[in-house]
């Protein structure tokens, strides 16, 4: 069963009947309960790997570098090409992941139109010269074709959409989040590592033998209360990923609150749980084609079990008080488990939503609580049930601003710290 309630109203979750006030409730309610599904492996389908050329080499197409999803280019006259993108397998999640560079010999605007397997437009276009710093396409090159009906969900996406592109010899980058992938949060591990307390270090390799690097904040020996944190499970959640970085940045960060928090507590966070899928530009699964995150019950990938194992070893010293995964959805919405379920222990991650949305008043968020812990299938029960972590996925929308992805994340940081030290 899954319960909702809204924050701005109490901290308290109860079933929700369909009455006039459920109905006016805004905002996104977030997805039902999750189908128990097989995660042994399924086959995927590798995008073959190339640069496209058109109009006697003239205009060229390419998805050679990290990150990358195109699995076909057409060209339809007048300088307008058709692209078509797919999944890795099905059935998916619909978060049709794209990413492909553009060039010409010669500076010419060009229109593309991005078609989905099964899909509608959930990602607006990203644009970048570089590869690194993305900004959203501007809104006049962005035409929707066939738009959806309603404020949340694949419906309300448009069916597909055409893009106009100033290409250059210099490749453009158009992709459907920023970048982040396995290199590139890597070098954001490197740089936080550099910081005295802070150290990386390699807790298994996934299917495709990527390694899965965890950070470990460790300013002292003695602190044996532990914070577990992780995101991307699911490659195109980049914002998940923004404000999980925000949120560690904080906690990491020279804040008299933060370095009080650090004497008592160690943090350990794997930012990248799908390095394959995010550089190979999956949609949602793993190399194995498998959904990383209904597989915390059988554990049949590598990724999942990395992640059991070192909490089954650190659990022996370390008293684990907090849990995060985070993800990105339709909007901001927050899964924790109902107290009904984790009592007293579990207030904590309430409390911490309250206290979050009183400081970041300018952004309702709902809350959907789950009681239902059996079987763990997904990270957060897990966590709870296995090493008695009050624990929550954290999900941000596709469209947050980046700016108040990256307060939230400070602010979500802030408030924990201060609850975990009260305790
Ligand atoms: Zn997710």
């Amino acid at each position: 069963m899954v319960l909702s309630c809204s924050l701005a109203l109490t901290t308290s979750c109860r079933k929700s009947p369909e009455t006039a006030e459920t109905k006016e409730k805004s905002g996104y309610q977030g997805q039902g309960k999750s189908p128990v599904v097989p995660t042994v492996d399924k086959p995927i389908q590798k995008q073959w790997k190339g640069i496209w050329a058109f109009n006697d080499r003239m205009t060229f197409f390419s998805n050679k570098f990290e990150g990358a999803r195109l699995n076909g280019v057409a060209y339809d006259g007048n300088d307008h090409y058709t692209i078509w993108v797919t999944a890795e397998n099905t059935p998916i999640n619909v978060s049709p992941w794209y990413a492909f560079q553009v060039w010409s010999e010669e500076p010419r605007d060009i229109t593309v139109q991005l078609n989905y397997q099964d899909s509608r437009s959930r990602y607006y276009p990203k644009i970048s010269t570089d590869g690194r710093n993305f900004t959203p396409l501007d809104s006049t090159k962005f035409k929707a074709i066939n738009s959806g009906v309603g404020e949340f969900g694949i419906k309300a996406a448009p069916e597909s959409a055409e893009l106009t592109i100033s290409v250059t010899e210099d490749p453009t980058w158009i992709t459907a989040q920023e970048l982040y992938t396995s290199t590139i949060v890597k070098e954001w591990v490197d740089s936080l590592s550099q910081k005295p307390f802070i150290e990386n270090y390699p807790i298994g390799l996934s299917k495709e033998k990527r390694t899965m690097h965890l950070m470990e904040i460790n300013a002292n020996e003695e602190a044996n209360k532990a914070m577990m944190i992780i995101s991307r499970q699911h490659p195109p959640e980049v914002t998940g990923f923004l404000a999980m970085k925000s949120f560690i940045e904080t906690i990491s960060g020279n804040s008299e609150l933060a370095k009080e928090f650090r004497q008592e507590h160690s943090v350990f966070v794997v930012p990248l749980m799908n390095p394959d899928g995010a550089d190979n530009g999956h949609w949602r699964h793993n190399m194995g084609g498998i959904d990383l995150n209904r597989d915390w019950q059988n554990f049949h990938q590598p990724e999942t079990r990395n992640v059991r194992d070192f909490l089954v070893e650190k659990d022996k010293t370390y008293d684990f008080v907090f849990g995060a995964d985070f993800h990105s959805t339709w909007d901001d919405i927050y899964y924790p488990i109902d107290t009904t379920v984790t009592g007293e222990k579990g207030k904590i991650v309430f409390d911490w939503i309250e206290n979050i949305s009183e400081r970041l008043p300018q952004k309702k968020t709902n809350i959907s609580a789950s009681d239902q812990i059996d079987p763990t299938m997904v990270s957060s029960k897990y966590f709870y049930v296995h090493h008695g972590m009050p624990a929550i996925v954290f999900e941000l929308g596709d469209n947050t601003s980046r700016p108040f992805l990256k307060e939230k994340g400070k602010v979500a940081a802030e408030e924990i710290m201060k609850l975990l030290m009260e305790q």
